[in-house]
């Protein structure tokens, strides 16, 4: 039999934890609300999993970490679900959308139906299997988006001991996957294709500090070339990791951390898209009436850079939740919200590091503070000059107040009148802002 709900939330993760607490705030009646997920437990904080949960001393481990604590609320356990008579329909993946009969299907036949629907389906990563890379599909080869991948990887960590790592990668999840393993005293090298690391958000010499302080912690890195192949031992577990530049490494682990890619399948040809996601306008609406998108799979207006964007980054995934339900109770009552006016922010942290960045990461940089890996207390950062503004800066090490002040600069964009100046000036130029 089919069940029918008035708002149906498709996944089961971080926008999707932040658009119940807002569906809560603004009020909904018991039975009106579901959420519907393939992981089997209630929505967490993501980013933990390469942090903190694989930490040697004193993991994090569900449920202290379920959302909103990530920005400082309060803990929703799978309880405040059933108090709040929102329905939890876990370890339940959808196979089949039907935006136009307003139903959905899960992979044991069941039939969900609803008014409203918002798709938080998140992404998937991207498998080395999919570019046809020879032994990819060895045991011992890891992935991480869900907390499943994260308790496999945590339980190979603890059978191959002072073993060796090699994590494919050089983006934020190889960098924290790389700090972690070393942590448990692996022997790690990392390897990607490009000329310094994180060269999405990294300029070469935000880079050098990276490269150099994981250096000192003792991660090996190669830079310049790809994993082509793996062989395997006897049991099937990856043994050796081929690079295309004819170099072997020795693995008893390898994590692969190459890029996501948004789960939008379900809805192929029945909704707009747009750079890879679902377009939505700024209440995150997409072109199907009752149909909503947040998360890592909206395409939305970035109001401050006058673009359609998308954005995989957790800060995005609860705010567009909470301005999706907000739009949603506001059309309810004939009424609207502002629209989303959002400053593109990202962190990250491993080892004793921790950044921010905020706002947009074109037109020329200035590096400024102490960038030495070798310093007892590097603290640094950068800012990225447009039109002679200010559109973008980055912070290592920042306290939480010049957290704050690199965000305001990025949202006001001051205007530079001389870029050595700004150099010289460094922090105290954001905090005079
Ligand atoms: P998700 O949180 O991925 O949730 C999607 C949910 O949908 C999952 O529960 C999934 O199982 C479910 N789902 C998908 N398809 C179906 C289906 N067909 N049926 C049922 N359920 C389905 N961002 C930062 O800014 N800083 C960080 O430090 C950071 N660290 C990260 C570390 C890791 C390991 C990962 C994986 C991501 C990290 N991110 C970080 C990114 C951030 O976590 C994501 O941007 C955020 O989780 C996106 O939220 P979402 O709700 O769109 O998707």
């Amino acid at each position: 039999m089919a069940k029918t709900f008035k708002y149906v939330i498709l996944g089961g993760g971080v926008s999707a934890g932040y658009a119940a607490r807002e569906f809560a705030k603004q009020g909904v009646k018991p039975g009106e609300l579901a959420i519907i997920s393939k992981e089997a437990v209630a929505p967490y904080e993501r980013p933990a999993l390469s942090k903190a949960y694989l930490f040697p001393e004193s993991p994090a481990r569900l449920p202290g970490f379920h959302v909103c604590v990530g920005s400082g609320g309060e803990k929703l356990l799978p309880e405040w679900y059933s108090e709040k008579g929102i329905e939890l329909i876990l370890s339940t993946e959808i196979v089949k959308a039907d935006l136009a009969a307003k139903s959905l299907t899960s992979a044991g036949g069941e039939t969900f139906n609803y008014e409203i629907l918002l798709i938080a389906t998140g992404s998937t990563v991207i498998r080395l299997s999919d570019f046809g890379v020879k032994g990819a599909d060895a045991k011992n080869i890891f992935y991480l988006r869900e907390v499943d991948d994260a308790d496999k990887l945590y339980e190979a960590i603890k059978a191959k001991k002072n073993g060796k790592a090699v994590v494919v990668g050089g983006g934020y999840i190889g960098l924290e996957l790389s700090a972690v393993l070393r942590l448990n005293n692996l022997d790690v090298t990392m390897v990607y294709p490009e000329p310094w690391c994180m060269p999405r958000l990294f300029t070469s010499g935000i880079a050098a500090f990276y490269e150099g302080y994981y250096a000192k912690k003792g991660v090996n890195i190669i830079k310049g070339t790809v994993a082509v192949g793996f062989t395997t031992n006897s049991d099937g577990e990856v043994k050796e990791v081929q690079l295309k530049d004819g170099r072997v490494l020795e693995a008893d682990i390898v994590v692969v951390g190459v890029g996501g890619r948004p789960q939008t399948a379900l809805f192929k040809g029945q909704v707009e898209e747009d750079k890879g996601g679902i377009k939505t306008d700024a209440f995150f609406k997409s072109s199907v009436p009752n149909v909503y998108a947040v998360g890592d799979v909206a395409t939305f207006p970035l109001k401050l850079y006058n673009e359609l964007r998308r954005v995989e980054h957790v800060d995005h995934s609860r705010k567009s939740a909470e301005q999706a339900v907000k739009a949603i109770k506001a059309s309810e009552e004939g009424k609207t919200v502002e629209e989303y006016d959002y400053l593109p922010y990202f962190y990250s942290r491993s080892f004793e590091l921790s950044w921010q960045f905020y706002g947009d990461n074109v037109g020329d940089t200035v590096l400024f503070g102490d960038s030495s890996p070798d310093s007892p207390k590097p603290k640094f950062g950068s800012y990225w000059i447009k039109d002679g503004k200010v559109v973008g800066a980055f912070l290592e090490s920042g306290t939480p107040e010049e957290n704050q002040a690199i965000a305001k600069v990025a949202r006001v964009q001051p205007p530079v009148q001389n870029v050595d100046q700004l150099a010289t000036e460094g922090l105290s130029f954001a905090s005079k802002i």
